[in-house]
């Protein structure tokens, strides 16, 4: 009796073992993060002005310690649990389609609806937030808010009323580009948001241009009310990082994420189930999984609520070939930008009428084109 118990127990164990293999072999582990498209994240990472890391950060900051580390079998079973929870695709499968069917509008949408933060720099306000005050925030003042790490009496004066609602905010964030200082303006940003009652919270950086009509209409797809998060990954795979669970526990976590540079939208009612870890505590949520704020939103909508990120082909960074944006379809896109992809310098391809030598980023001919009627437009510029 107990030699026939023994055996089914072997072959119970055996079994299992097997079992266990399958699963291991079937659903593997994504590969890790290529360091060429993880490169706005990556270099977020490495600290102010690219500079190394600060001691005791490197561990998790390091592109190296993206890649999955599985220390036991119940940690991977745990991901796996988790993954299939949220109802993803399998780990390093194909993307999630973007867009999908245009949706009929789901709610009217007022401007007022829209709170759009714009995250920027002291250094960047003559550089690059003057050409957004000129172009797409000159006509959508009261649904633009500013956040800055600097008094800047220059702009002060432009966006006082009746020019502009005041909207600047002085964070009061250290002026570096390192993912705390990053996270802390994301968190200034959220609570406003809350605060503010609105809809919509979308966060863009200040070398992107806004096409607020193109994103009325997309929001307008979705209610307000329900888990909404929209934008675009830069990865083509969910990023890998490792999750502090407590002082000496560390564990594996994966989750796509709408990369910063291309702007993205979350939803009030998103927004209000996120405040456990956004409200007051974004920073400690970040330093969790040691990433940069885009990174750190994703993390909290899509590994700690369980809700899919929606991607959209209406938001665009430089960290993609903006020259592929066909000029005829420029009304439809929510947002556009201008930088460098590859050392090369990148911008919408269009003809109008500013040459790329007066006008580099083609903001000003954008916003020609979608607002001809604005008075320093030239009135016989052809498209
Ligand atoms: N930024 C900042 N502090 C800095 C440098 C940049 O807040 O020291 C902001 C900048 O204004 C922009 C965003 O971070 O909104 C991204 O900066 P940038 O476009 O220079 O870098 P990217 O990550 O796109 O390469
Ligand atoms: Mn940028």
């Amino acid at each position: 009796m107990l030699k026939r118990c023994g055996r089914r127990l072997l072959l119970a164990l055996a079994g299992a073992l097997l079992a266990c293999l399958l699963v291991l072999t079937a659903d593997p582990p994504p590969p890790p993060v290529p360091a060429e498209r993880g490169r706005r994240a990556l270099r977020s990472l490495a600290g102010p002005a690219g500079a190394a890391p600060a001691p005791g950060l490197e561990a998790a900051a390091a592109p190296v310690a993206l890649a999955r580390e599985v220390h036991s079998l119940s940690e991977y079973f745990s991901l796996l649990t988790r993954a299939r929870r949220d109802a993803r695709p399998p780990p390093g499968g194909a993307p999630r389609p973007a867009d999908g069917p245009r949706q009929p509008p789901a709610e009217s949408l007022a401007p007022h609806d829209v709170f759009i933060a714009v995250k920027t720099t002291r250094k960047f306000h003559r550089a690059r937030l003057d050409l957004l005050l000129e172009t797409w925030i000159s006509r959508h003042k009261e649904m633009t808010f500013i956040f800055t790490d600097g008094d800047d009496e220059a702009l002060a004066r432009r966006t006082a009323p009746p020019s502009l609602p005041g909207n600047v905010v002085n964070t009061n964030c250290s002026a570096a580009h390192s993912r705390q200082a990053l996270s802390c303006k994301m968190a200034v940003e959220y609570d406003h948001f809350i605060e503010s009652g609105r809809k919509w919270f979308c966060h863009v950086d200040d070398d992107n241009y806004v096409n607020v009509r193109a994103l009325l209409r997309l929001l307008a797809g979705y209610p307000h009310t329900q888990d909404v998060y929209i934008g675009k990954p830069s990865l083509d795979r969910p990023i890998q990082a490792t999750e502090r669970v407590s002082e000496n526990k560390m564990r594996p976590v994966h989750f796509w994420f709408a990369t910063g540079g291309a702007g993205f939208c979350i939803s009030r009612g998103l927004a209000l189930k996120m405040s456990p870890w956004a409200r007051g505590h974004f920073m400690s949520t970040a330093e969790r999984i040691r990433l940069p704020d885009d990174c750190t939103i994703g993390y909290i909508v899509e590994a700690l609520l369980g809700v899919p990120l929606i991607r959209s082909g209406l938001f665009h960074s430089h960290l993609e070939n903006l020259q592929q944006v066909p000029a005829s379809e420029l009304h439809e896109q929510v947002t556009l930008s201008y930088g460098m992809f590859e050392s090369k310098r990148n911008a919408i391809h269009m003809k109008g009428p500013f040459s790329v030598e007066a006008d580099p980023s083609r903001f000003r001919s954008i916003h020609c084109h979608l607002y001809p009627d604005t008075p320093w437009c030239p009135h016989s510029a052809v498209f």
